[in-house]
């Protein structure tokens, strides 16, 4: 894994999510979980070389992100905010995520495939412990601050813990790669990414994509400023929804994040609608 600080870890060139790992004086607390299996059990076994695994913080809903919860039931209480239970374990499209996932190993960590349990043996482990606003959990010499920051998703949390001067803030940050809005409420999201802000951290660890500086989220609301005026200016020349996702993409602005090239046009066009119905409520409700 990197080493971001002494006692952060995560890694960021893999498929799925960026998983994290904060070592305290009582044992591993993680922040999400790999979606790659194989990588997963690696982190495990690391964590475990190290002592005990305390808690599984997951930041949202998406698969990338609460897939590997099985490998914590019976290990560690799981904590993530009280609205993850509406969308957890969906996926987009047809598969439910049992399916979504087995199709995932086997294309891309087909050694992983090998430690894949049974769909009546896998556990789509819940959290265990939720919260509605914040919540301060505190273990060993370690604060971590979980603060609901909706807008990627609406059960979206960030995890900052001010000793280490970092914060974990799942997709609401895609870091050098293409944001995915398609779940979005982007004004939630604009307003999360400016309290992300006003945090004293010195990294901030993205969802997807490399680890970052505060200066990135200025970045990030800007390209999303980006999207919307594109669809704006659409809207403004009488395109329908329809003509605007036909016209506007953002394709050859960042790549997919890695193992997802084939999800560029579903990203571009869900983005698309997203701002599309986005400027139609401000509209109707300005
Ligand atoms: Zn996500």
């Amino acid at each position: 894994m990197e080493r971001i600080t002494p006692n952060v870890f995560t890694e960021t060139k893999i498929r799925g999510c960026n998983p994290g790992i904060v070592f305290t004086s009582e044992g591993a607390v993680f922040i999400d979980s790999a979606q790659i299996l194989t990588y997963l059990l690696d982190t495990i076994e690391f964590a475990r070389s190290r002592g005990d695994i305390k808690y599984l913080i997951n930041t949202e809903p998406h698969i990338d992100h609460i897939f590997g919860n099985h490998w914590f039931a019976g290990v560690c209480p799981v904590i993530a905010h009280e609205k993850i239970n509406k969308d957890f374990f969906l996926v987009p499209g047809t598969m439910d995520g049992y399916d979504y996932s087995v199709d995932v190993l086997t294309r891309q960590d087909p050694k992983g495939l090998e430690h894949m349990p049974s769909r009546e043996k896998y556990i789509v482990n819940r959290p265990q412990i939720t919260f509605s606003e914040n919540m301060t959990l505190k273990v060993g010499e370690h604060t971590f601050m979980l603060y609901h920051t909706p807008g990627h998703s609406d059960s979206q949390i960030a995890v900052y813990v001010p000793e280490e001067r970092v914060v974990f803030v799942g997709d609401t940050v895609f870091s050098d790669c293409q944001l995915w809005l398609h779940s979005a409420n982007i004004e939630e999201l604009l307003k999360s990414l400016e309290f992300i802000h006003t945090l004293d951290v010195d990294y901030v660890i993205p969802g997807h994509g490399p680890v970052v500086t505060k200066s990135y989220l200025e970045e990030q609301i800007a390209f999303i400023q980006e999207w919307i005026k594109a669809v704006d200016q659409g809207i403004k020349k009488g395109w329908s929804k329809e003509e605007c996702i036909k016209e506007i993409s953002f394709a050859d602005r960042f790549p997919v994040d890695i193992g997802q090239d084939e999800m560029m046009d579903y990203i571009q066009r869900t983005n698309v609608v997203k701002c599309f119905d986005y400027l139609e409520a401000q509209r109707i409700h300005p």
